[in-house]
């Protein structure tokens, strides 16, 4: 089944990201799917890991409310187009991945022509067929079976932990007071993290 979320809440979230864009679809699609395996659920309800810090989770962000100032939306720099989305009252959750047959045959070419627009060096007609190819992938995206896009499995990792209510401490090197689970020890200092990695350099 094509995507069934309305036109109208498309448009914002093309609005929210800047323009449209493949990537944009495949976090509508990934929302739509989160949607279709949890149910709706309220912002305090929903958690989502995502795997890439790319244009689909602005999709994410919009359409299913999670997001990083809310803390529930967390990022693991994998670059895998991947999303884990938890239902946190009930405890459960899936992970899908983008199969790599919905790319096939689109995605190769445009992102050769992708690299030569960016170094300057295509013609106008290369640019045009890469317009082309970016709507073709596009509309698949938004015409194809959730099912056909996505691989559905099991969490990779556990439910995050809810709200973050940590305590701050104070930097010993630079004095600014920062999220305690985010510093740092170093011979016998409390620090950062850009203090200790510095600190650590010169160690
Ligand atoms: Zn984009
Ligand atoms: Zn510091």
């Amino acid at each position: 089944m094509k995507c069934q979320i309305p036109d109208e809440t498309i448009e914002q979230v093309v609005n929210f990201h800047g323009h449209s864009c493949p990537g944009l679809a495949i976090g509508i699609r990934a929302s739509e799917l989160a949607r279709r395996e949890l149910g709706e659920l309220p912002d305090s309800e929903i958690v989502c890991v995502a795997e890439t810090d790319m244009c689909g989770v602005d999709a994410v962000q919009y359409l299913t409310g999670c997001t990083f100032g809310k803390g529930n939306l967390i990022h693991r720099d994998y670059g895998k187009m991947a999303f884990t989305f938890f239902n946190r009252k009930e405890g459960r959750g899936f992970r899908c991945l983008l199969k790599s047959e919905a790319r096939n045959g689109i995605s190769d070419e445009m992102s050769k022509l992708q690299r030569k627009i960016a170094a300057g060096e295509a013609s106008e007609e290369e640019q045009m067929r890469c317009n082309e190819l970016r709507r073709q992938m596009e509309e698949r995206l938004t015409m194809s079976d959730l099912d056909e896009l996505f691989e559905v499995m099991e969490p990779k990792e556990p439910m995050p932990r809810s709200a973050r209510i940590l305590a701050s401490l104070v930097c010993e090197a630079c004095g600014e007071a920062t999220m305690e689970s985010r510093t740092r020890r170093f011979a016998g200092r409390t620090l950062c993290q850009p203090c200790f990695d510095r600190v650590e350099q010169k160690a």
